[in-house]
């Protein structure tokens, strides 16, 4: 008979981790490095989420416990449905806008990782119309339709701009489309790729062509320059293709550039 003094809790905490495979338990790894890294290069604040899909079970996905993403380990991420359910043997729960990502990876099979974030340089692209268009060979990937959330299609003017359902986030990833970014008025933007490396490259660059096509629009426009000249679909399509097979060099400045952990 169990002793009542007994931690079952602590039993089903250890036993997943240790029948993990190898993989998995990389995959994991670079999960709480790739949140690490996006809050180490200023895409996340305090807030931001980046998720993996499970590559044993496309029904399921992993992401971090409700947390400030620099903090993330491997101890803090969490298992997720496409329902944004989340099934933690320790009960523990995610962030509030977890939908975004459960919504998505039922729409979309091809995406493998999802970024979530408020980096600020987007937020001026969202609220006036002006496209977000790819102005640098690094930024290809964006292609030539970056298209914009607009909540009050689905909630009207009263909401707290949350994706707080997977309702909202049917909507936010029907938006979404066959696109790769896509921005939330007022928010921030969302982020899709086929592995965590890749996911996080294009939301440092999503955040990156924001600022430089910012600076050239202003540069134009005041100067009486006309239109800034951006990657035509081809130019994007062929850097984007060439830009993610490098992915593994900026990944491991990134990941040398943080901060050692204190715990
Ligand atoms: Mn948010």
């Amino acid at each position: 008979m169990e002793s009542a003094l007994e931690p079952p809790v602590f039993k089903q905490m250890i036993e997943p981790r240790n029948n993990m495979s190898t993989s998995l338990t990389q995959l994991i790894e670079d999960l709480a490095t790739a949140n690490q890294i996006l809050a180490n290069e200023g895409v996340f604040d305090g807030f931001g989420h980046i998720s993996v899909r499970h590559p044993e079970n496309p029904e399921r996905f992993f992401i971090a416990r409700s947390m400030a993403p620099a903090s993330v380990t491997a101890q803090d991420i969490v298992e997720c449905d496409l329902n944004g359910d989340v099934h933690d043997a320790q009960g523990r729960k995610s962030y509030l806008e977890r939908f975004i990502h459960s919504a998505i990876y039922k729409k979309r099979p091809d995406v493998n990782s999802v970024v979530h974030s408020h980096s600020p340089a987007i937020i001026p692209f969202g609220v006036t119309g002006a496209r977000l268009r790819p102005i640098c060979h690094m930024s290809g990937f964006l292609g030539s339709n970056v298209p914009t959330f607009e909540i009050r299609n689905t909630l009207g003017e009263t909401s707290d701009m949350l994706i707080r359902n997977q309702s909202i986030g049917e909507s936010l990833a029907d938006t979404l489309g066959n696109n790769t970014v896509a921005l939330l008025r007022g928010h921030g933007n969302v982020v899709v790729a086929d592995s965590i490396q890749l996911a996080v490259f294009r939301a440092y660059y999503t955040e990156g062509n924001a600022k430089l096509q910012a600076d050239a629009m202003r540069m134009s426009f005041g100067m009486g320059l006309g239109e800034p000249v951006y990657l035509s679909e081809e130019e994007a399509r062929n850097s984007a293709e060439t830009n993610a097979g490098q992915v593994e060099r900026p990944w491991n400045v990134w990941k040398s550039k943080l901060p050692k952990q204190t715990h």
